[in-house]
């Protein structure tokens, strides 16, 4: 839950999540809607994906007990280096340390790096291997962690309180910027939604797209093309009128890529040809498992932010 997500927005969901699944036996027997429904609003649904079907391995081939051997943890769905480093040393005390983002700041303020060299992660690991402690390898891992998310925070380190001021290069120099080396590329990508609505129902698309296929959307076209001309005019849905595009558009971040959205609203619909339409009644869409840009779209109508028509 904590990939790419703060620890504040994470504790309800995660207090959440294990009142309904409070060991591996469970989860692994539950159905991945349900895991679905708890994870929303959380965003980044792979990462649910991949812990029920981890929680299934566990469950048929370990007997419901997590392997303490960092290359069979990242045989598992969604464990990669990271998080099987984080959980040797945190559940199993063993000799590894996670380098996190936190990690990384911490250490690298520590002794004066800056994060423009291409050695810049290795000089990290270097550093660690020669401060790590020679046991309480849990305690060790968790405390560079905390110092990182609580002390050595990106803005405003709190020095004053850090117990190893002393010996910090930063805190001597007085420079606390360390460059980001790797920023992720924002990708923009444009699309239309379609928007229709009839008694009281919004018309949903199912989408053939690995990321999306497990939930409702709303259709949404991509921008390049010229809407009017669109073979979905033909075959898909037939239609009154012409399509109105509404002025206000709406953006969405998933991952490194930003959807600027255009909403484009449709007349009644006549028929709808496609069985890929279908509709959802407006008092179910709350039981109804949204993909993020629909429920965010659907808040904008709840709050009238834009018009239910
Ligand atoms: S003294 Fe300041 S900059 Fe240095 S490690 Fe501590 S909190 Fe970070």
């Amino acid at each position: 839950m904590l990939q790419q997500t703060q620890v504040k927005t994470v504790i309800p969901f995660f207090n959440k999540f294990l009142k309904v699944f409070p060991d591996l036996k469970k989860l692994s027997k539950a159905k991945l809607e349900k895991v679905y429904k708890l994870w929303q609003g959380l965003g980044y649904y792979s990462r649910a994906k991949n812990l029920l079907n981890t929680a299934k391995i566990v469950e048929s081939k370990y007997k419901g007990i997590l392997p303490a051997d960092f290359e069979t943890l990242k045989s598992f769905p969604g464990i990669g280096d990271y998080t099987a480093s984080a959980i040797m040393a945190i559940a199993f005390d063993k000799d590894f340390i996670g380098i996190d983002g936190n990690v990384e700041r911490f250490v690298a303020r520590l002794f004066g790096f800056k994060n423009n060299k291409n050695n810049f992660k290795n000089s990290i690991f270097i550093k660690l291997k020669e401060i790590k402690s020679e046991n309480n390898f849990s305690q060790f891992a968790q405390a560079l962690m905390e110092m990182g998310a609580l002390i050595c925070t990106p803005q405003n380190p709190r020095c004053v309180i850090c117990p190893v001021k002393k010996n910090c290069i930063s805190f001597k120099k007085k420079d606390f910027n360390y460059k980001i080396y790797n920023k992720k590329r924002v990708n923009i990508k444009k699309y239309y939604l379609l928007y229709a609505s009839e008694k009281n129902k919004i018309l949903f698309f199912n989408k053939k797209n690995k990321l999306l296929q497990d939930f409702a959307n709303l259709p949404l076209l991509d921008y390049k093309k010229n809407l009017f001309d669109m073979n979905f005019k033909k075959n898909s849905f037939q239609f009154e009128g012409e399509p109105k595009i509404i002025e206000k558009n709406f953006t969405h971040n998933i991952s490194n890529i930003k959807m600027i959205i255009k909403i484009v609203l449709f007349k009644r619909i006549k028929k709808i040809n496609d069985n890929k339409f279908y509709w959802i009644n407006y008092n179910k869409i709350d039981n109804s498992l949204l993909s993020s840009f629909s429920k965010k779209f659907i808040e904008l109508i709840k709050t009238k932010k834009i018009k239910y028509v």
